[in-house]
């Protein structure tokens, strides 16, 4: 069965980008390169795409003109950091002059995040870029024995392995062996129903944010049905806690995999086997650490900094991610020498609850609001009640009545009983040094399950 599906996902995977598996071999055969060749393949890369950005980018054509930069002596990761830092805000109120010129022949693929950070964003990737960011996340998955065409079961949003180009969702609905749950509509009765789904249909692998697997494994915890034990589950886009890690590993009877991943930066962590921090890619960017001064650091807790190698439909050099993560310097014992990430922090939502008995993940705030860039600068969600939720945002100049006015149908859809307040205000309240939940409940309830 498993070499069936493997043979149909391969070929899925060869049409969909030409020359996938070739790409994914070559990953695979870097995973435990030695570090200072993997360092000497970025800094080739590196040069390459700092000529292209400082050419064919006008956001960086100027900036290059204005500090008097010699392009061609950018070549090292210490000639990098002298590079000023591009924030989300930038990115976002000057988007069009981070597009590459003279592609528009080439196919990209146009997407948008916020991630937790509140801060709506569009971007575009390059068919390649995308390419070696899947293949990176198969590798990561391998940690765990995953091998294209395995079954994985998402419990999830509309981002975590969707698209929404009907042959994208073809792809990874089909070939790659996808059975997706909505992480969106968690009540009583679809979380039995979601047992009943693992139970039958049996995927080898659970993959969905830590929050709504935390859930799922609650019911299982307290109403059990479960008979089918998956080999690992594989959790992403938030913080994972100690105490979550080993609920869901009790519930399901099978080890927990980390996973980081950012696909505007490029950047991507997995944990392997031995669970002692997040081995960090370095086939598709540079990923720094840097303190509040912006100065870049060997080991320490910091914002985290990419910089695009392969995307060049939008190049990014030293793209302020909005995320923190902690750098440590020791060497896992399985032999891969890339440096570990040892934990991502600040990256994390609520699981808001509805008077209609839904557990509602956050990110269904998050995949919402980040489509309306063009509308919102920043965003907040608090649920103070059952049925009231306050949604607080920074509007732009294009904000209007119609648009709020979907908004409201948007969340109604979700939720008839939620009485909706919506607050404009011209700055969210930042609280120092702490990174804030940009959707999270006041409703003790909605988390305990
Ligand atoms: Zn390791």
């Amino acid at each position: 069965m498993r070499s069936s599906w493997s043979f149909m996902a391969s070929a899925a995977h060869e049409v969909w980008y030409p020359g996938f598996g070739r790409l994914l071999r070559q990953m695979k055969r870097q995973d435990k390169t030695d570090v200072d060749d993997l360092y000497a393949i970025q800094c080739v890369q590196l040069a390459s795409i700092v000529r292209f950005a400082f050419r064919r980018v006008r956001y960086y054509r100027d900036y290059a003109a204005k500090l008097g930069l010699d392009i061609e002596s950018l070549r090292t990761h210490a000639d990098l950091r002298s590079l000023p830092i591009v924030t989300r805000r930038q990115l976002q109120s000057r988007h069009a002059d981070f597009l590459s010129e003279g592609r528009r022949s080439l196919r990209v693929h146009n997407a948008s995040t916020s991630g937790t950070s509140g801060t709506p964003l569009d971007y575009r990737l390059s068919p390649r870029d995308r390419a070696v960011g899947l293949a990176l996340m198969y590798r990561g998955w391998g940690y765990s024995g995953y091998q294209v065409g395995d079954r994985v079961l998402l419990l999830a949003g509309r981002s975590l392995g969707s698209a929404s180009r009907r042959w994208d969702a073809g792809l990874t609905g089909y070939a790659r062996n996808l059975v997706r749950l909505s992480a969106f509509d968690m009540t009583e009765k679809a979380l039995s129903r979601y047992v009943t789904i693992l139970n039958q249909k049996k995927p080898a692998y659970l993959r969905g944010y830590p929050s709504a697997l935390l859930v799922l494994a609650r019911w299982i915890l307290c109403k059990g049905g479960l008979t089918w034990q998956p080999r690992a589950a594989f959790t992403t886009a938030e913080v994972l806690l100690p105490e979550v890690r080993s609920e869901i590993s009790k519930a399901l009877g099978c080890p927990v995999f980390d996973g980081y991943g950012l696909n505007d930066g490029g950047v991507s962590a997995f944990e392997c086997e031995r669970h002692c921090g997040l081995h960090i890619d370095m086939e598709r960017s540079i990923l720094e650490v840097v303190d509040e001064k912006g100065v870049t650091l060997k080991e320490g807790t910091g914002r985290i900094i990419a910089t695009t190698l392969t995307n060049y439909a939008m190049p990014l050099l030293r793209y302020d991610t909005g995320d923190v993560g902690e750098l440590v310097q020791h060497k896992c014992s399985c032999g891969r020498q890339r440096p570990l990430l040892k934990a991502i922090h600040g990256r994390s939502t609520d699981v808001l609850e509805t008077p209609e008995g839904k557990l509602v993940h956050g990110w269904f705030f998050v995949y919402l609001l980040r489509d309306m860039s063009r509308y919102i600068e920043e965003f907040e969600v608090v649920q103070e009640t059952v049925t009231k939720v306050s949604i607080v945002l920074v509007p732009t100049p294009e904000y209007n009545r119609t648009f709020e006015g979907r908004l409201r149908e948007l969340v109604g859809e979700l939720s008839p009983g939620w009485n909706v307040q919506i607050h404009l205000v011209a700055a969210l309240q930042r609280v120092d040094g702490e990174k804030r939940k940009y959707v999270r409940t006041q409703v003790h309830a909605a988390n305990r399950i």
